[in-house]
C-alpha cells in the first residue's frame, strides 16, 4: 500500500524541531512478536514518510491492524514526544483522541505495557479523571477533552501531533475537532511551529474528510492500510426474529459450541442487561469451573478443529454471496452454504430448541465474559486474556466490540443486527433510547471481527432481504442530536457565526436555531438585535457573540442548562447542594428501582421495600424540613447526603436500594466540578466535604430558583379542570416545547401531588411521555427568573410564528412560550 494520489501540499517548512532523532523503545520479546504480526508495522515507513512530509495525513485500516496501539509508538521513536519547544522550554505531548472513554483508558494501558512504560509518560484524561503527569509523553483522551483544551490554548502549543482515532464513528466532538484542526494547522505553520495532524479511520466513507474543499483546500494522502483479513462466511437467517433476538442469541451459540470446531465467539446485542442475561444463560448451559477436568478428554469437534478449519470456504468478505436458503427446512437456523465445503461445518444443526438451559455434558465448558461500556476496566481486560485451557471463550458484547477493541481468537461471530440508540428530537431535546436496526456498515464490520486470525464465520439473525434494508451507513452523529453545548464550546472560541464553521457533515439548520434560541434565553449570548426585518433578525440570531455568563458557562463540564445553575450558585453557599444536584443529574438512575425493570413481583417488592427504607434514611440526614419542595432534585440530593453520611459504603447502598456505582460516580463527579469551579472562580475557595449539612430552609428556596432559572426552557404547567377537553389527559402538563400535554413520571416524588407549575430535567417516551427529575416551581418566580421568556398581558389568539431560516419550519419562538402553554402570568413585584 502507498499513499494514494500523493497531492504535494504546501512545502512543509523545516520546522525548529524537525525529529530527527531515533528514540529507543526497550519492548519484551513478546510484544515485539505480536507487534510484528500486525498489518501496520509493515507500513510503518510509508507511514512516517507520510507525516514528515505532509502536514494532514489520513490512516484507514480494518479495525485490529494496529493502528491506535502502533502510530503513537511510531511517532514517539521518531522523537515526536522528545524535541524540546524553544520557547516554551518544555517537550512536546503526542496527543490521541477517542470517541469513547472506554477505548481511551484500555488504549493507554496497553501502549504503555507495549512500550514498557509507565502510566506516568503514557497517560490518560477523559472528562472526570486521569493519570496525566509533567512527563507525560503520550496522551490518550477523549475528543472532548481536546476540544476543552482547545479553549484554553487555541493553538495546542503543547502538541506536536494530534491524532484523531475511530474519525469513523462520527462523533460529534471528533466532528469539531477536524474542522478545528483544519484552521488550527495552517496557523501552526505560519507561526513556524508546524503540527500535524494524523486522522485515522476503518476504512469506511473517508470521502467525507478528504472530498471536502470546506474543510481541507488542498487533498491530504490517504494511506490504505491492507489488514490481513481472512474470508468470512456470512449467513443469513432464513427469517428474522421478531422480538427475542436474546433467545435466538442463545440457540445459536448453543449451537455452535455443540457443533462447530474450536474458535472463539463474540456475540453482538444492544445493552448491559440483555448482555448479562445471556451471560447467565449460557454459563448455565455449559458450566465453567476452575480445575474442570474436561480438557482432559477433548470431544471430537477439537481434535478436527484445524482439520476443518483447513476445509472452510474461502468467501471474501467483500464479495460474499447471500446464501441460498431453502424455505422447507425450518429447524436448520445456522444455514449453511451450498458450497461444498460448507458440509463439513455442517453437522447435525437441527436439534430443536428443547433442554438447552440444562447443563450440557457433551461439550466443553463456555468461558462466558461480559463486554459493555460500563464495565469496570480490569473486567474488560478480561477479554484480551486467553480462556482457561479447555474451554472456548465467548463474548458477548454491545456495540463496543465492533470497532473500539478487538478481541483476539474469534472465529464466530453472532450478530443479532441490532443496536440501543439514544433519539432527540432535534428542537426539544426529547430523548428516547430505542433499539433499532444496524447499518450495513456496522453489520460488516460486526463480521470482520470473525476473521482477525483465521477464516471465519458471521451468523446473523435476520434474514438477507432485511440486511438489504438496512441504511448504509448510520448517519453522523451531530445530524441526530441538540448541539446547545456544541455552539456554546464553539461561541467560546469566538466562532460566531457558526452557520460558516467547516463541518464535515454540518447540522440541521433547525437544530442550530434551537439551540442559538436556547442560548440566548440562558444569557450565555448576547441578545440579538431586535429592530430590522424579520429575516434579518434571524440571520443575525444565528451569529450572537458569546456573553461573559457565557464563558463561564463554557468552562464547566456539564450541558449549557446546569452550567448556568452552576454560574448562578456563588450566592448563599449554594455551590455545594447544586455541584451534588448537578452531578447526581448527570449520572444514570441512582436507585436500583428505576434501573432496570424487576425480573419478578418479589424482586419488586423488595425494591419498593428498600425505596421506603431510603426514604426513612434520608430524614434521617436532612430531617423532615423543606427539602420535600425540591421534588425529585431533592431525592437526588437526599440520596447523596444521606449515603455520604453513612459514609457511602457498599452495604448501606444495597440496603437502601441504592446503586453503589453511581453514588461513587456522584462523588467523583462532585470533587471533578468542584475543581472547576475552583479555577474559574479563585476566590471560592471551594473543598469537598463529601458529608454535606442539610441545606437550610433559605438555601432549599435559593436552589428551587437556581433549577427554575437553568431549566428554564423545561417549564410545565397542570392541565387545570376547565382546561381539560380530553379524560385521557387528566393530569397532564403542558409543556413549552411540545404540542401534546405529558405526564410526571411514576418514579418521582411529585408523582402525586401534581404541583400547577414544575420544571423537568428531561421528557422521556416510553408507554408515554413522562417528564423526570420533577420539582416545583412558585408561579411569582417565573416572571423574576425568566425575563425572556416572560410577555405580560393577555394571551394572544395567534401568536407569531418565527420561521427557521432555510428550512421553513416554524420554531417555538421565545415570546410565544407562554401563549402555547397559556397562562396569564401573574402580577408580581418585581
Ligand atoms: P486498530 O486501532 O487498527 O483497530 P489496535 O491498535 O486497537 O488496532 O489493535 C491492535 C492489536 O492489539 C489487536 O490485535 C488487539 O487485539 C491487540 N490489543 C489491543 N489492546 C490489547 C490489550 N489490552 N491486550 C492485548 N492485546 C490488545
Ligand atoms: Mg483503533
Amino acid at each position: 500500500a502507498a499513499p494514494s494520489a500523493p497531492v504535494p501540499q504546501a512545502a512543509p517548512s523545516r520546522a525548529p524541531c524537525q525529529p530527527a532523532v531515533f528514540i529507543p523503545v526497550d519492548r519484551t520479546p513478546e510484544i515485539q512478536e505480536a507487534r510484528l504480526k500486525l498489518p501496520i508495522l509493515a507500513e510503518e515507513q510509508v507511514v512516517m514518510e507520510a507525516i514528515n512530509e505532509n502536514p494532514i495525513v489520513i490512516i484507514c485500516g480494518e479495525t485490529g491492524s494496529g493502528k491506535t496501539t502502533q502510530v503513537p509508538q511510531f511517532l514517539y521513536e521518531a522523537g515526536y514526544a522528545s524535541c524540546i519547544d524553544s520557547i516554551l522550554g518544555e517537550t512536546f505531548t503526542i496527543g490521541i483522541t477517542e470517541p469513547r472513554r472506554v477505548a481511551a483508558v484500555s488504549m493507554s494501558q496497553r501502549v504503555a505495557k507495549e512500550m514498557n512504560l509507565s502510566h506516568r509518560e503514557v497517560s490518560y484524561q477523559i472528562r472526570y479523571e486521569g493519570n496525566v503527569t509533567d512527563e507525560t509523553k503520550i496522551k490518550f483522551m477523549t475528543d472532548g477533552v481536546l476540544l476543552k483544551e482547545i479553549q484554553k490554548d487555541f493553538l495546542l502549543s503543547k502538541y506536536k501531533v494530534i491524532i484523531i482515532d475511530e474519525a469513523h464513528e462520527r462523533s460529534m466532538f471528533t466532528d469539531i475537532l477536524i474542522g478545528l484542526l483544519s484552521r488550527i494547522v495552517p496557523l501552526r505553520h505560519k507561526k513556524g511551529l508546524p503540527l500535524k495532524l494524523i486522522i485515522m479511520s476503518a476504512t469506511l466513507r473517508v470521502e467525507d474528510f478528504t472530498d471536502n474543499t470546506r474543510l481541507f483546500s488542498v487533498k491530504p494522502p490517504v494511506i490504505q492500510v491492507d489488514a490481513r483479513q481472512f474470508p468470512v462466511t456470512v449467513h443469513f437467517n432464513k427469517k428474522t426474529p421478531l422480538d427475542d433476538y436474546s433467545g435466538e442469541c442463545f440457540r445459536k451459540v448453543c449451537k455452535i459450541h455443540r457443533m462447530l470446531p474450536a474458535g472463539g465467539i463474540l456475540v453482538f446485542l444492544t445493552g448491559q442487561a440483555e448482555v448479562h442475561s445471556l451471560c447467565r444463560r449460557l454459563r448455565k448451559a455449559f458450566p465453567y469451573q476452575k480445575n474442570n477436568s474436561c480438557c482432559l478428554c477433548p470431544p471430537l469437534n477439537v481434535l478436527f478443529s484445524s482439520f476443518l478449519s483447513q476445509a472452510l470456504p474461502k468467501i471474501d468478505l467483500n464479495s460474499y454471496s447471500v446464501v441460498p436458503v431453502d424455505e422447507g427446512d425450518e429447524d436448520r437456523d445456522i444455514d449453511s452454504d451450498d458450497d461444498a465445503a460448507g458440509s463439513d461445518l455442517d453437522l447435525d444443526l437441527g436439534d430443536g430448541d428443547s433442554g438447552e438451559d440444562e447443563k450440557s455434558d457433551s461439550s466443553l465448558p463456555l468461558f462466558v465474559l461480559p463486554l459493555y461500556s460500563l464495565l469496570a476496566p480490569e473486567k474488560q481486560a478480561k477479554v484480551f486474556r486467553s480462556p482457561p485451557a479447555g474451554t472456548r471463550l465467548c463474548v458477548v458484547a454491545t456495540n463496543v466490540a465492533e470497532t473500539s477493541l478487538t478481541i483476539p481468537g474469534i472465529k464466530y461471530v453472532v450478530d443479532c443486527g441490532k443496536v440501543k440508540r439514544r433519539f432527540y428530537d432535534r428542537i426539544t431535546g426529547v430523548s428516547s433510547f430505542r433499539v433499532t436496526w444496524i447499518s450495513q456498515a456496522s453489520a460488516d464490520q460486526r463480521a470482520g471481527r470473525a476473521g482477525r486470525t483465521e477464516p471465519g464465520h458471521c451468523y446473523r439473525l435476520y434474514s438477507s432481504a432485511v440486511f438489504m434494508d438496512f441504511e448504509k451507513f448510520s448517519a453522523p452523529e451531530i445530524t441526530k442530536r441538540p448541539v446547545e453545548d456544541l455552539i456554546l464550546q464553539m461561541k467560546a472560541l469566538n466562532i460566531e457565526k457558526v452557520i460558516n464553521f467547516p463541518f464535515p457533515t454540518p447540522p440541521p439548520t433547525e437544530a442550530l436555531a434551537a439551540a442559538e434560541e436556547l442560548l440566548i434565553a440562558l444569557g450565555a449570548l448576547k441578545e440579538p438585535p431586535t429592530t430590522g426585518r424579520l429575516k434579518e433578525q434571524l440571520a443575525a440570531k444565528l451569529s450572537c457573540p458569546i456573553s461573559p455568563l457565557g464563558r463561564v458557562m463554557a468552562t464547566f463540564p456539564v450541558a449549557p442548562r446546569y452550567a448556568k445553575m452552576l454560574a448562578l450558585s456563588r450566592q448563599h453557599d449554594c455551590l455545594p447542594y447544586t455541584i451534588t444536584i448537578v452531578s447526581a443529574m448527570t449520572v444514570r438512575e441512582l436507585f436500583e428501582e428505576f434501573d432496570r425493570p424487576a425480573v419478578s413481583e418479589e424482586e419488586a417488592a423488595q425494591l419498593k421495600g428498600k425505596r421506603a427504607r431510603f426514604l426513612q434514611m434520608q430524614k434521617v440526614w436532612a430531617g423532615q424540613g423543606p427539602m420535600q419542595k425540591l421534588g425529585d432534585l431533592m431525592v437526588m440530593l437526599g440520596a447523596v447526603g444521606a449515603c455520604e453520611y453513612a459514609g457511602c459504603t457498599r452495604s448501606f447502598c444495597e440496603e437502601n436500594g441504592l446503586r453503589y456505582k453511581a453514588m461513587l460516580e456522584i462523588r467523583r463527579l462532585r470533587g471533578q466540578l468542584t475543581t472547576a469551579v475552583n479555577s474559574v472562580c479563585a476566590d471560592a475557595g471551594l473543598y469537598v466535604d463529601p458529608k454535606m449539612k442539610p441545606p437550610t430552609e433559605a438555601q432549599v428556596t435559593y436552589l428551587r430558583q437556581i433549577v427554575l432559572a437553568g431549566l428554564g426552557d423545561h417549564l410545565a404547567r397542570r392541565i387545570q379542570a376547565e382546561e381539560l377537553l380530553d379524560d385521557k389527559w387528566k393530569n397532564a402538563y403542558k409543556t413549552a416545547l411540545l404540542e401534546d400535554p405529558v405526564f410526571i413520571h411514576p418514579s418521582s416524588v411529585l408523582f402525586k401531588e401534581l404541583p400547577e407549575f414544575v420544571v423537568y430535567q428531561e421528557i422521556v417516551e416510553t408507554t408515554k411521555m413522562y417528564m423526570k427529575g420533577v420539582s416545583a416551581v412558585e408561579p411569582e418566580w417565573i416572571p423574576a427568573l425568566l425575563p425572556p421568556y416572560c410577555h405580560f398581558g393577555k394571551p394572544l389568539e395567534n401568536p407569531p410564528p418565527s420561521y427557521c431560516p432555510g428550512t421553513g419550519r416554524v420554531l417555538c419562538h421565545r415570546p410565544s412560550v407562554f401563549y402555547r402553554v397559556g397562562w396569564q402570568l401573574p402580577a408580581v413585584e418585581v
